[in-house]
Order: C-alpha cells, then sequence, then structure tokens
C-alpha cells in the first residue's frame, strides 16, 4: 500500500472516475418487495452496521476525494432512526453538490417536509403498479394508499426532481407500464423502468421467465406516447427520453439488454462497511475494519479507499439464466 494521499481524485484501473457513492444506511425495511428480499429475512445485528457517526466518517472521507454525488438507500432508509440528522450532517458537507435518496414511499407523509429541510435535493421513489392487491402481492407488506399520498406530499414539499422507479416483471406487472407512465405525466414526475437483477435468491419467481426488457418496455410505451432519445445523464445508469408534450422523462436501467458499465462512475457502501466496487460482482473492501482499528486516522482510510479503485471490475457478471452467483439481496447493497 501506497503510504501518502497523492490525488484528491478516485480513478480506477480503467480511467473511470469515481465520483458517486451510494450508501445503505440500514438493511431493515417495512417492505418485502418479491424481488428484492426474501419472506423471511434475518437482519443484521447492530454491533454488525455502521453507526450514523461511521458513515458520516466515511462519507466525508469519500467527499474529500471528490464524491460530488450522494445516494442514501437501503433497506428502507427512513426506517433508521437518525435518519434525518445524518442526512442533515450530510447535507452541509462541503464539496458534496448533490444530495438525494432513494425510498419506497412509506414514511414520506411524515418526513418530506424535513428531508428538503435536510439538503436533500432530489427523491427516488419506487412504484411498481397503481393496483391495490398488486401491491400488496409485489411489496408483500406495502400499503400503497399511503405511498401514493407519500408522493403528493413530496410534491407539495417542492424537490428539485422526483423520479418514480419500477422494477417490471413480465407476468407480474409488465401490463402496467403505459398506466404508471401516465401516472408520471399527470403528476409531472420522471420514471425509470429498471431490469431485475439477480441479488440474492428470491422464491416467488423465477428470474429468467420474469424477464421482461427494457426494449420491450420501450415498444409498449411508443405505442401510445411519443418518445424522444435525450442525451441528458443525471449521474446515474438511466438513460432518458423525452415524453414530448410532457414534463416527464422515461429513464431505462438495463442491466441486462445495454450494459452500462464503461461509464460507471460510483462505488457503494453496504451497510456492514464494506465498500463494494461493483453490484455485480463481490470484489470489496472491508472499510468498518479499518475505521474501527485506527478510530482516528482519515489518511489511511482515504488511502485505503484509493487503493480499493484497483480492485473496480470492468463490468457486472449477472446471469438471469443461472442461479444467482451473489447471495447478497438488494436491501443489504444499496440499489
Ligand atoms: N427501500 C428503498 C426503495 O425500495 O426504493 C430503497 C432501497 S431499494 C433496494 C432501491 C431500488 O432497488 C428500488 O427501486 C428497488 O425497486 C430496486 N431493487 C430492489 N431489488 C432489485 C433487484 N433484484 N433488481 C433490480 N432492482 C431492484
Ligand atoms: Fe424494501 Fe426497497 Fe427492498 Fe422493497 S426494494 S424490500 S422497499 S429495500
Amino acid at each position: 500500500m501506497t503510504k501518502f494521499v497523492t490525488a484528491p481524485t478516485l480513478i480506477d484501473r480503467f480511467g473511470r472516475t469515481v465520483d458517486y457513492l451510494r450508501i445503505s444506511i440500514t438493511d431493515r425495511c417495512d417492505f418485502r418487495c418479491v424481488y428484492c428480499m426474501a419472506e423471511e429475512m434475518t437482519f443484521l445485528p447492530r454491533a454488525q452496521i455502521l453507526s450514523l457517526e461511521e458513515i458520516f466518517i466515511l462519507a466525508q472521507a469519500f467527499v474529500e476525494l471528490g464524491v460530488k454525488k450522494i445516494r442514501i438507500t437501503g433497506g428502507e432508509p427512513l426506517v433508521r432512526k437518525g435518519a434525518l440528522e445524518l442526512l442533515t450532517k450530510l447535507g452541509h458537507l462541503k464539496g458534496l453538490s448533490e444530495l438525494v435518496i432513494t425510498t419506497n414511499g412509506s414514511q414520506l407523509v411524515s418526513m418530506a417536509k424535513d428531508l428538503k429541510a435536510a439538503g436533500v435535493k432530489r427523491i427516488n421513489i419506487s412504484l411498481d403498479t397503481l393496483n391495490i392487491e398488486k401491491f400488496k402481492e409485489i411489496t408483500r407488506t406495502g400499503d400503497l394508499k399511503q405511498v401514493l399520498k407519500g408522493i403528493q406530499v413530496a410534491k407539495a414539499v417542492g424537490f428539485e426532481r422526483i423520479k418514480i422507479n419500477a422494477v417490471i416483471l413480465k407476468n407480474r406487472n409488465h401490463l402496467e407500464v403505459n398506466d404508471l407512465v401516465q401516472f408520471a405525466i399527470n403528476n409531472e414526475l420522471d420514471i425509470s423502468f429498471i431490469e431485475e437483477m439477480p441479488l440474492g435468491i428470491v422464491s416467488q419467481h423465477d428470474r429468467a421467465e420474469a424477464y421482461y426488457s427494457s426494449d420491450l418496455i420501450l415498444k409498449d410505451i411508443t405505442r401510445k406516447y411519443n418518445l424522444v432519445p435525450t442525451l441528458e445523464k443525471t449521474g446515474g445508469p438511466s438513460t432518458y427520453h423525452q415524453l414530448l408534450g410532457t414534463k416527464s422523462r422515461v429513464g431505462f436501467i438495463s442491466p441486462h439488454s445495454h450494459n452500462f458499465c464503461s461509464q460507471c462512475n460510483r462505488v457503494r457502501l453496504t451497510v456492514e462497511g464494506r465498500l463494494l466496487l461493483c453490484l455485480g460482482n463481490e470484489h470489496s473492501v472491508d472499510l468498518k475494519a479499518v475505521l474501527r482499528e485506527h478510530p482516528n486516522d482519515m489518511a489511511l482510510l482515504k488511502q485505503t479507499i484509493i487503493d480499493a479503485m484497483l480492485i473496480k471490475p470492468e463490468t457486472h457478471e449477472f446471469n438471469i439464466n443461472e442461479q444467482p452467483v451473489i447471495l447478497r439481496y438488494m436491501n443489504m447493497t444499496g440499489g
């Protein structure tokens, strides 16, 4: 390991600059979405997960190394006690341009206003269906009405941008693509459609059978709406299309059909403090160990992060036709 921190920028072996960090602040969630978790989940004991103070120190180290955008996610980030305090502290980090979160929307009625005040600029809200029964089937424990109310409260609060995220599964919600698009248009929101990724073992469907590609979704949408591709990027893997005559854009996150790895600019911090260099691989570095064994050594922490860039893989290894090689669920990782 090199001794001194030399560059304020994180660059990997393939010349990609990493300036986006996604942090899973809890593995817990009030929902049990069929593509994300098993029905019976065992969550991690408190000692094994990062404290909020540790998360803040790590975020600070990344920002000092050139990270400009942080997404707080989970599990459901808003069910972690102290989430708002952490967000407020992160919102004041000098050098951080964008603080954003991904949420299932269940807590937005009571928390949206405070999130905005904490400095959260944009939020992604997951919504896979507008049908109450189907919503229950997909999330197992979620309440659609509460999420829809939460979306309205978030709109009223005035975030810069609200985006709906929808994971589309064949024979579960693939016939609802255009209803979701219309919902986005009516509410002047953006929407991204996500191809399911094979993380963890799920019991309620066969992932290969449930695969519904972004191209099929695009075809469904163009039957009813006029779309034009835009060159716009928001620092994430989505590619966007403008819905003509509306304020909404449609994004596609297509890990299977359109590999986006060559433009990858992000790394993830798992709830256990593992720096994960790629969502679809296990290459990681244990930052919690560095932090706990050398509590006040920011230089060592930063150097460890710089060195970790050397093991960032070139591309993910997803294959929906095989049993998942990656046994960790999305909630651990921070989707
Ligand atoms: N609980 C929050 C939520 O649902 O928005 C944040 C965490 S969740 C893991 C983040 C995003 O990952 C959600 O949009 C969810 O739909 C997506 N997701 C979860 N499991 C996935 C999988 N196996 N493949 C693709 N997307 C997945
Ligand atoms: Fe919870 Fe989000 Fe996973 Fe659904 S996708 S179980 S809401 S963490």
